[in-house]
C-alpha cells in the first residue's frame, strides 16, 4: 500500500459517524436546493471530517481516474438521465447529488475500504433516523434519476445530454448551458423557498 493510500485509511477511523449524523439532523431542514447540493452545503450538511474524506477520495479518484476508466459506471445504472459516456465528469460536478457524493463502489477499496463502508453507513444511516423522525426531505435524496424531484431541470437539460450521446452536439458546450440550467434552477429553487417561509 502507498503512503497516501495509507494516509486515507488512517483519517477514515477519525470519521465519527454519531456526529455526522447528528449535524446531518440538524441541517437537512435548512437545505431548499435539493436534491442538487454543493460543497459548502455538504460540509454545512455532515460536517467536517466528511468533507474532508469525500474531498480526499476524489482526489484519488481525480488522479487515479477510477471512475473514467470504469468499465460498468453506475451513472447510467442508475438511470440519470445527465450521463453521457462523452463527458469527461459529471456534467453537473459541483451540485452532484449527495447520493452520487457519498457512493464508492468496491474499486475504491484500495483507496480507502475503511472510508468507503463509513461513507455508504452514514449516508443510509443519516436517512433513516431523519426519516424515523419524520423528515420529508429523506425523498430527495432518492436522486439520481432526477426527474422525480427536479423536473423543471430535466426537461430541459436531459435532451442536450441525449444530443451528446448521439454524438448531435459537442460535450462541452452541452456541459456549460447544463451547468446554467442547473445553477437556474437552484436559485429558483432558493427564493420559492424563501416565499413560503414569508407569512
Ligand atoms: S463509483 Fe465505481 S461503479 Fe461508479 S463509476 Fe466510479 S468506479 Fe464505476
Ligand atoms: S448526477 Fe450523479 S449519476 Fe448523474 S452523471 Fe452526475 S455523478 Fe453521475
Amino acid at each position: 500500500m502507498k503512503l497516501h493510500e495509507r494516509d486515507i485509511s488512517q483519517r477514515a477511523l477519525i470519521m465519527d459517524k454519531k456526529k455526522a449524523i447528528a449535524s446531518f439532523l440538524k441541517h437537512v431542514e435548512q437545505l431548499s436546493r435539493l436534491p442538487l447540493i454543493t460543497d459548502a452545503e455538504m460540509y454545512q450538511l455532515y460536517g467536517e471530517e466528511v468533507a474532508a474524506a469525500v474531498a480526499e477520495m476524489d482526489r484519488v479518484n481525480q488522479r487515479e481516474q477510477i471512475c473514467l476508466r470504469c468499465p460498468s459506471r453506475c451513472c447510467p445504472v442508475c438511470g440519470c438521465e445527465l450521463y453521457a459516456p462523452q463527458f469527461r465528469q459529471c456534467p453537473i460536478y459541483d451540485f452532484r447529488p449527495v447520493l452520487c457524493r457519498l457512493h464508492f463502489c468496491h474499486r475504491f477499496n484500495e483507496a480507502g475500504r475503511a472510508t468507503v463502508i463509513e461513507l455508504g453507513d452514514i449516508f443510509f444511516e443519516s436517512l433513516t433516523t431523519a426519516e424515523q423522525a419524520g423528515s420529508d426531505k429523506v425523498r430527495l435524496f432518492e436522486s439520481p434519476p432526477l426527474a422525480t424531484h427536479a423536473a423543471g431541470l430535466i426537461k430541459v437539460t436531459a435532451p442536450l445530454a441525449d444530443a451528446v450521446r448521439k454524438g448531435y452536439l459537442d460535450p462541452r458546450q452541452a456541459k456549460r448551458q447544463i451547468v446554467r440550467e442547473a445553477a437556474r434552477y437552484r436559485t429558483h429553487q432558493a427564493s420559492t423557498a424563501d416565499t413560503r417561509k414569508d407569512p
